[in-house]
């Protein structure tokens, strides 16, 4: 078996054709930065960032409208951190909270059943953002809210699923020679999940984990399926990820959710990318469809060329300068998924 060593010794020196690289998962963005992946590659291996950051990805009037709801009667917006300094139109909702808006910030949706049960005259809605990876955590929440009869509970969806964006890309022009597939998404919808897209586009698929080597030898592998024409999906994840998806998960999806064309920021409405309650739950629903808007706080942002790999995070001009993760002019500068974030973090 060929050992890390003799494999970065491949990365660093390879001298074949051009290969361009994507990962379309937020956690690899930031552990590829954090392990310092892209100075093991040689010139000839380009790794770029696709839209897999959720925060990145969600369009302004999500935003705007969380603002909105912060500040209606007897309603608390309920959310993760790091949403709270995503750039809206106009503002973040950190910054709605200090014009007086009502936002709470929790570590995981669960911990609305609390509040919402401890103060059943308020309506709590919380931001529901995520990929494949977090739906299945929102289905607990809706059983939850269920059985115990919180009909206080709300969610503000804005859930997007891979395929459409990768097929997106790819219709796009996007010049890619092959795909890091998500480890956390395919750990719910099996690895399977991406042979259509590999197929269609005669493009390959590695599944990759996170940590360094994990990471150097999906990408090593991946090398070798460009180089051989094996347009397949691999696994390279087989600890976590199986070939089929979880059956009882995808039960529990499709009671609750169905697919959606849904608004990508800085990319636009991507058919069925994305998934909203269904009209049965609609109690639940505190007003996720129709979220289309993408209007720039700054319009010097270049985050959805970046997130289409077209441009790389320094040739935006306010990379840096205005737009640092304490001040962020953009969405992918506010994540540690986002791709700005980690190239600012990686630069200093
Ligand atoms: Fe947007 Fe800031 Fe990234 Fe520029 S550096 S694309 S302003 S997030």
């Amino acid at each position: 078996m060929t050992q890390i060593p003799e494999l970065v010794d491949y990365l660093k020196n390879y001298d074949g054709p051009a290969i361009r690289l994507m990962e379309v998962c937020g956690s690899h963005t930031h552990a590829i930065a954090k392990h310092g992946i892209r100075n093991l590659l040689s010139d000839k291996i380009e790794l770029l960032s696709g839209p897999g950051c959720p925060v990145c990805v969600t369009p302004t009037s999500y935003i705007d409208r969380l603002i909105e709801l912060s500040f209606q009667e007897n309603t608390t917006v309920v959310t993760f951190g790091d949403l709270l300094r995503v750039p809206g139109a106009k503002e973040s909702l950190n910054t709605a909270k200090g014009r007086g808006g009502s936002v709470e910030m929790v570590y995981s949706p669960m911990d609305v059943l609390k509040l919402a049960a401890d103060n059943k005259y308020r309506i709590y809605v919380f931001a529901a953002v995520g990929f494949e990876t977090t739906a299945p955590v929102y289905t607990l929440l809706l059983d939850q809210a269920i059985l115990q009869g919180l009909d206080n509970i709300k969610l503000l969806t804005a859930i997007k699923t891979m395929p459409g964006a990768i097929s997106y890309l790819c219709d796009n022009g996007a010049k890619i020679s092959g795909f890091i597939a998500p480890g956390h998404v395919s750990a719910v919808t099996g690895s399977n999940y991406f042979n259509n897209l590999a197929a269609k586009y005669q493009i390959p698929f590695a599944v990759s984990g996170f940590g360094a080597k994990e990471l150097i030898v999906a990408i090593y592998g991946l090398i070798q399926m460009v180089l051989a024409g094996d347009n397949s999906v691999k696994n390279f994840y087989t600890s976590v990820v199986e070939q089929e998806n979880n059956p009882i998960i995808e039960g529990k999806l499709n009671k609750y959710f169905e697919k959606a064309d849904v608004t990508w920021r800085g990319m636009g409405l991507i058919p069925e990318s994305g998934l909203l309650l269904r009209q049965e739950y609609k109690q639940f629903d505190a007003g996720s469809r129709g979220l289309d808007v993408d209007n720039k706080m700054n319009n010097a942002c270049r985050c959805g060329e970046i997130l289409m790999a077209k441009v790389k995070p320094v040739e935006c001009p306010l990379f840096g300068k205005i737009c640092k993760p304490s001040s962020p002019q953009g969405a992918c500068m506010v994540s540690e998924e986002g791709s700005c974030f980690n190239y600012y973090l990686s630069q200093n």
